[in-house]
């Protein structure tokens, strides 16, 4: 490990300016404490902003719900709020790492992860995230678990959050802030496909900091569920998921928020799917249908051509569970 300083900072000014001279936020640490380590990562300053007041889940006045940067997943996931309300982003935690490990890391963190793409991790394999313009070692490596979506030459590596699925299909929002001001970012704006500069994840400008992400008010009863197959039951990463909310009024589908993850660079917002079932009565041809406009554009590699119709049968079982067949 490389040598660095280390800042614990009380109040959200200290950290920004500590922000703008270069120095690198870490809350829970399950991350970055692990690249450092693997010498992936080498910040020469580390700020600590755990004790920061970023701790609240609250309801929003325009009725949705805000959680703070620094809420640790297992309050997130067991908070009466999230779980009443929105069921998807409850499961979507708990079917994230360990206890021990969402009982340390933060609802920011958590979105700010970084790909688990082993060559990523290798630092004597090529790879643009990591080394920008040495190559992507996965193209003609070993590529079963990686992105069927939202790829491109230079980096094939998918996010591995959950619950950012969660927040992506539900259209949730990120508050920033930073040396010039506060902003707030679609969730679809936040994480960046990879293009030519895989190295750059997030649409952060430096020194910025997250504060919270928002849940837009969405019509109510809304079912929703989180989906996630994988190679083993528990401690793995999703080969394939699927965050699923619906609102059916009067026996048809009134509105419909679909994301996939284990697919895409980033999380995969699936709007095909949505537009397919909007209007419509549920019905087990109705899943099927929908689904089946799940991987429209894959891509596949060599060793992940499965990860299609895995994907297809992911979304159609989920919307079967969420939405019934009534
Ligand atoms: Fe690196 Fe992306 Fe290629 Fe993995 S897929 S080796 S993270 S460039």
């Amino acid at each position: 490990m490389h040598p660095f300083t280390y800042t614990r900072v009380a109040s959200t000014r200290e950290a920004l300016d500590a922000g703008r001279r270069g120095g690198r936020y870490i809350a829970g640490g399950t991350t970055l404490v692990d690249l450092m380590r693997e010498t992936v990562e080498q910040p020469e300053a580390l700020v600590d902003i755990s004790h920061l007041p970023l701790r609240e889940v609250t309801a929003t006045e325009r009725g949705g719900l805000r959680i703070g940067a620094l809420v640790r997943m297992s309050e997130a996931a067991a908070h009466p709020k999230v779980r009443t309300l929105y069921p998807v982003v409850s499961e979507a935690l708990e079917l994230s790492a360990s206890a021990q490990l969402r009982n340390m890391a933060t609802i920011g963190g958590n979105i700010m992860q970084r790909t688990r793409c082993t060559y990523f991790r290798d630092v004597t394999a090529a790879c643009n995230k990591r080394d920008p313009g040495s190559g992507c070692a996965a193209l003609e490596g070993h590529n079963r678990t990686h992105a069927i979506l939202g790829t491109s030459d230079a980096c094939v590596a998918t996010h591995p959050s959950d619950v950012a699925v969660a927040f992506a299909a539900l259209e949730a929002t990120v508050h920033l802030l930073g040396p010039d001001g506060a902003r707030t970012l679609r969730f679809a704006d936040f994480l960046l496909r990879p293009g030519t500069t895989p190295n750059r994840e997030q649409a952060l400008r430096k020194g910025e900091l997250i504060t919270a992400v928002e849940i837009p008010a969405l019509p109510r009863p809304l079912k929703s569920g989180y989906l996630k197959v994988r190679d083993r039951q528990s401690y793995e990463f999703a080969l394939t998921s699927a965050a699923v909310a619906l609102h059916i009024r009067a026996g048809v589908i009134r509105e419909a928020k679909v994301a996939a993850g284990g697919v895409g660079t980033v999380p995969w917002k699936l709007p095909a799917v949505e537009r397919h079932l909007i209007g419509q009565r549920p019905s087990a041809a109705l899943w099927a249908e929908a689904a089946a406009k799940a991987a429209d554009g894959a891509r596949p590699l060599r060793h992940n051509a499965f990860k299609t119709e895995l994907l297809t049968r992911t979304v159609e079982r989920q919307l079967r569970v969420v939405g019934g067949t009534q």
